[in-house]
């Protein structure tokens, strides 16, 4: 049998690689990692979800204090953002972070951590930094890039993506989006409320495509009321550098052209995988343009070759990295053959009401020809979201023939935390009555949870049925007030 150099080593320290590394280290495993960047954490860390979180924060902040008056406060005068501080804001939470994902702490856990940029040299080695590193087992990890689409003028026109737009100098006076996913809509709004004019592009007649029309488009609604303007069923046709403004053409679907002009475009369109340099030709993985193939335990053509996480084009999201490096640990270290399953993958764009979704929405149950049930309660008749003044959304739970909960949607306030009780739920397989009669304190938001729960049980309840047979065993006597005696 060959001797390696290593048992298992991982290309890309984001959140894939991290979680690879350090099962496979704390395993015993002789575990090698490397970086391209100086610094590990991926994009998540440096140009995803830490510093869009931490922006989104800073903006709904601003945004309370311009609405001063709807909690009963005095009105202020606001001083304009200056986003040099929202920027310092972002790289102290990124920096307190970064010490969880040091070379130090991977190093302590007893993998090695190399920067550089590696090309397989062979199915079992890489060149790195003038040297070859060989292992029995490799991972790719590498994550996404912003996808920057071939539009007219595009290339010569200076623009933006996620690597830029958390280390801006200045707040831009305007701003074209072009992409309605999750990251174009969470900028949308986050830069609104700062006090940028926000104009959001897409081909697609809704945001969020991959959600239910209703949630999505109430969404759209609550952001276009704040101010952003949306250009829906538009291509965009030429983009121009006009200097200090860039100008966007625009074809609606009914033929009409329209120019929009902005300080600065955010191109969010959508990820490429990062397989770039990596000499997969060479040694034959295949891949596409939407990622590395493989298969249900994330093997690709070579078997001892992995990819987890964005590299393989499934769903883009930290904690889909993160459980796709602990399937890798099982099928590599353990040797325990352990197959993906996402179909209680959770998820959630942090617009505000933010949007959650596990498991299948109204569509996806259409589409998988699933006869469904929908229950729905909404955020108004929940008592702590009224006092926070978040009442606008709704919860959607989604039965099967069976009556058995395939799927919950969340619009409203700390929908993805209100997810976390619908992961042990659906993933625990907890029956809907239990959910239904355990207490939750009050008053809270996850109660909508439990109300939700209740509400496919009242009608059963409160039969009736019920009430006939309780008259019969119990010689109840019916009711006390009718319309008539009360009015
Ligand atoms: C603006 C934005 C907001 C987001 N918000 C959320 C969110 O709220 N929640 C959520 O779950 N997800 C969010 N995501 C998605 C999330 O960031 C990604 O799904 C996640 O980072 C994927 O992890 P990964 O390990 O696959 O890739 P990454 O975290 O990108 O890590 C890949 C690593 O590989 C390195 N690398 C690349 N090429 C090479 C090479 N040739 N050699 C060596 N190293 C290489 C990179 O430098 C990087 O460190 C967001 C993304 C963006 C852009």
């Amino acid at each position: 049998m060959p001797n390696y150099d290593y048992d298992i080593g991982v290309i890309g320290g984001g959140a894939g690689g991290l979680t690879v590394t350090a099962g496979a280290a704390q395993l015993g495993a002789k575990t090698l990692l490397v970086e391209k960047e100086n610094e590990l954490g991926g994009d998540c860390l440096h140009f995803g979800c830490v510093p869009s979180k931490t922006l989104i924060k800073s903006a709904h902040v601003y945004h309370l204090m311009k609405n001063s008056r709807k909690f009963g406060l005095p009105s202020i005068d606001l001083p304009p953002v200056d986003f040099r501080e929202i920027s310092k804001r972002i790289r102290s939470v990124i920096a307190t972070i970064q010490h969880h994902d040091s070379k130090e702490r991977f190093c302590k856990l007893g993998a090695q951590v190399e920067f550089g940029q590696p090309t397989f040299a062979d199915e079992h080695s890489i060149r790195l930094n003038g040297k070859t590193y060989s292992a029995k087992t490799w991972v790719i990890a590498t994550g996404s890039s912003p996808v920057v689409p071939p539009i007219k003028g595009l290339d010569k026109t200076p623009h933006i993506t996620n690597k830029e737009i958390f280390y801006l100098d200045r707040l831009p006076e305007s701003m074209v989006i072009l992409g309605g996913g999750p990251i174009g809509c969470e900028m949308s709004q986050a830069f609104n409320r700062l006090g940028t004019r926000v104009f959001l592009v897409d081909m697609a007649p809704r945001i969020l495509g991959n959600e239910d029309p209703d949630l999505a488009d109430l969404a759209r609604d609550v952001l276009s009321s704040e101010g952003v303007k949306f250009y829906l069923n538009s291509t965009i046709e030429e983009v121009k550098d006009l200097g200090s403004e860039k100008e966007v053409n625009i074809k609606a679907k009914e033929g009409s052209t329209i120019r929009l002009k902005a300080e600065t475009i955010l191109v969010a369109v959508g990820r490429g995988p990062n397989t770039n340099g990596l000499g997969l030709e060479d040694i034959g993985v295949e891949y596409d343009h939407q990622g590395i193939k493989v298969d249900h335990r994330l093997r690709t053509n070579h078997k001892h070759i992995y990819a987890a996480g964005d590299i393989n084009g499934g769903y883009q999201f930290t904690h889909a990295a993160g459980y796709e490096g602990g399937i890798v640990v099982s099928n590599a270290i353990f040797h325990l053959p352990r197959k993906v399953d996402y179909t209680f993958l959770p998820w959630c764009t942090y617009i505000d009401p933010a949007l959650g979704s596990i498991g299948m929405n109204e569509s996806t149950a259409a589409k998988a020809g699933i006869d469904c049930n929908v229950w729905t309660e909404e955020f108004k008749d929940n008592d702590r979201s009224l006092a926070e003044g978040e009442s606008i959304g709704m919860i959607k739970m989604i039965l099967n023939e069976k009556e058995k909960p395939i799927g919950v949607q969340i619009l409203g306030p700390h929908a993805g935390d209100l997810l976390a009780e619908w992961v042990a739920v659906l993933n625990g397989k907890v029956k809907l009555s239990t959910l239904a009669a355990a207490v939750h304190p009050y008053p809270t938001i996850g109660e909508i949870n439990k109300k939700v729960a209740g509400i496919f049980f009242s009608p059963k309840i409160f039969s009736e049925k019920v009430q006939k047979g309780l008259k019969f065993f119990f010689q109840l006597k019916g009711r006390a007030c009718t319309e008539d005696t009360c009015l």
